[in-house]
């Protein structure tokens, strides 16, 4: 078959331009967004999820994120494919959310098959962490490489593999599940059954958690002390804003306790840390 480049030309501009819709499924809240094809976002939306109760009720809230974007305009909703990223695990392969902890409303529930009945377009739905990769690769961090590993920290540690601009789902869909590598056979029990899985060890709330059962253990620590005595004010925010805002009484301090322990008075200098 025969295309001129004037033709090529034009598919490839109807391509660019076509808007897709995007989702973000959380625990409690749906976030949705109309994307062009250089990844701005024209239109976005954010409603509250239900989280327990029958499954239907979780597609209505999905339904309602997705209509919220185009109740102001008048316009009936076009766009070209839906993607959804929603709390795992999920098979992205067939579209089920299989039992996500996080989102206990949807047990073995063909999500992609609901969304693609409502609006008769093609869904794909994938982990948060794959999602955020494949963003990263296209419009991001990782623009121009073609094998990528992308990692966040947040409420969980989740990550992503990207080989040859694909997103590497694996035999069972679930390859790149990071944050459940063991890394301490004595941490604590996960989310996932296991017990010292990397979340559990370096996710934000576990930073947290260290810290406070440090403070316990080294009552005369600065943490103590910025954290007014009580361990328990402590979160993993709250450890960042004592790194980043409060650096130089850090470094003051630490440089001279450095200097307390060598018997020598402090220099005017900065010390290396
Ligand atoms: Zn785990």
């Amino acid at each position: 078959m025969h295309h001129s480049s004037t033709d090529e030309s034009r598919v490839r501009i109807e391509r660019d331009t076509e808007l897709i819709l995007g989702v973000d499924i959380g625990g409690t809240k749906v976030a949705a967004g109309l994307v062009d094809g250089q990844g701005v976002i024209r239109e976005q939306s954010r409603t509250p999820m239900v989280s327990a109760g029958d499954p239907a009720e979780g597609l209505s809230s999905v339904s309602a994120a997705i209509d919220a974007l185009f109740s102001h305009s008048g316009e009936s909703p076009e766009f070209g494919a839906i993607g959804i990223c929603a709390p795992g695990p999920l098979n992205p392969l067939t579209g089920v959310i299989i039992n996500p902890p996080n989102l206990p409303i949807w047990q073995n529930y063909p999500l992609a098959d609901e969304l693609r009945k409502l609006y008769k377009v093609n869904v794909r739905i994938d982990n948060d962490a794959n999602a955020a990769a494949l963003a990263e690769a296209k419009w991001g961090a990782g623009r121009g490489y073609r094998n990528i590993f992308y990692a966040t920290i947040g409420t969980g540690v989740g990550t992503g593999i990207l080989f040859d601009g694909k997103i590497y789902h694996g035999r069972t869909g679930a390859a790149g599940e990071g944050g459940h590598i063991g890394v301490d056979i004595h941490g604590p029990i996960c989310n996932c059954g296991k017990r010292g899985c990397i979340e559990t060890m370096a996710a934000g709330p576990a930073i947290a958690r260290r810290a406070r059962q440090k403070i316990s253990a080294f009552p005369r620590s600065l943490l103590k002390e910025m954290s007014g005595g009580d361990p328990q004010t402590v979160t993993s925010r709250r450890s960042t804003w004592g790194r980043t805002h409060d650096f130089h009484g850090t470094r003051r301090r630490a440089k001279n306790a450095l200097c307390h322990a060598s018997k020598e008075k402090p220099p005017n200098g900065a010390v290396a840390m």
